[in-house]
């Protein structure tokens, strides 16, 4: 029923502004078919770990660990939270035509992410390079490579891909000339603006909700504050709602009817990297079956949390029988 990379295209014959008829519904089942439940626009990487016990100054060299290789970047993260809880996901995203973007495509198949849209570039793959030191400190360069070519052509030229699904999820890993125009052509806006740089108020009114973690509200705001006073600061820059995380607080939610805190489950910590993209994938996806926002976040603290409890990224974001158990 899910159309495969190589498949048939399916959402090019529909009114825009329709359902498409799909020949299978997605987990949940009923409501509205549409072709996918989420479309990623965004960022896809190789990351590339090496442990050091200190990080060398200029123009010295020290020794680290074995290289570890990844699959990362924010939408790809994303795009394979959702895919793997069983959304049905599509991923508008550029990666370069060498070895790394020809294992990272292999990463989302895995995980049934439909790549129609992935396009390859005549560009290095992106990658980040992470040192981490002796506390578990990260320090990361990432070279955008092919993700910094993902344009506003890209996006027209995707067709009605955007418009045929519920929620269209975003971040600032590509350029945000591209992020706007995806905004403009989606029918419904996650936004994970991270990592944080300034946007256009035309973007934050169309996040419903915008994503941020309280160190990107705080820089996005130009001030450090109590989470509560974030939400109402960051709701008022015109987003319909506002999803703070909190790490092991769990994540607020702000919209017109107030502030709620949703608590996190407290699980033991293996390693957190990604549990923000593992959020976000999961609260778009249960956003796009037809939860409120707060209901999506419920369920995605629970699908941070797991994440928490396992190393790396992609490789640690549970199934939905994982998050729901036995
Ligand atoms: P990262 O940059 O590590 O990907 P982030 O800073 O973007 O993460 P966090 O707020 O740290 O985002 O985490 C996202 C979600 O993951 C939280 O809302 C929570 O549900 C879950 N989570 C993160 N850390 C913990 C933890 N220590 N215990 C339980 N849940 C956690």
């Amino acid at each position: 029923p899910w159309p495969r990379p190589d498949g048939p295209a399916t959402t090019t014959s529909t009114e825009p502004d329709e359902p498409v008829a799909t020949t299978g519904a997605g987990p949940g089942g009923g409501g509205a078919a549409w072709p996918y439940d989420v479309v990623v626009v965004g960022s896809v990487n190789m990351d590339l770990v090496v442990r050091v016990d200190r990080r060398p100054r200029p123009g010295e060299t020290v020794l680290g660990s074995d290289l570890a290789t990844y699959p990362g970047g924010k939408g790809a993260n994303q795009a394979v939270a959702a895919a793997r809880l069983g959304g049905r996901v599509s991923m508008l995203g550029r990666v370069g035509d060498d070895a790394y973007g020809g294992l990272l495509r292999e990463a989302l198949e895995r995980d049934e992410v439909d790549l129609r849209h992935l396009r390859p570039t005549a560009a290095p793959t992106g990658v980040a390079m992470i040192s981490v030191g002796p506390e578990g400190d990260n320090s990361i360069i990432v070279s955008p490579g092919a993700n910094a070519r993902l344009s506003e052509q890209d996006v027209a030229e995707s067709g009605d891909l955007l418009r045929s699904a519920p929620v269209v999820s975003l971040q600032l890993e590509t350029p945000l000339p591209t992020v706007l125009a995806a905004a403009r052509a989606a029918r419904r806006v996650v936004f994970n603006l991270s990592p944080p740089a300034p946007v256009p108020d035309e973007l934050l009114a169309r996040c419903d909700p915008l994503v941020v973690n309280e160190h990107e509200a705080a820089m996005v705001l130009g001030v450090a504050a109590r989470p509560h006073v974030q939400a109402e600061a960051l709701l008022a820059l015109g987003p319909r709602s506002v999803v703070i995380t909190l790490g092991a607080d769990g994540a607020l939610v702000a919209d017109a009817s107030g502030i709620t805190a949703i608590p996190s489950p407290r699980v033991e910590v293996v390693d957190t990297t990604g549990a923000g993209d593992a959020f976000t994938g999961a609260l778009a996806w249960r956003l796009a079956r037809g939860d409120s926002v707060a209901a999506a976040a419920a369920f995605a603290v629970r699908v941070g949390a797991a994440t928490v409890r396992a190393a790396g990224a992609q490789s640690s974001f549970p199934t939905l029988e994982e998050v729901e158990g036995p």
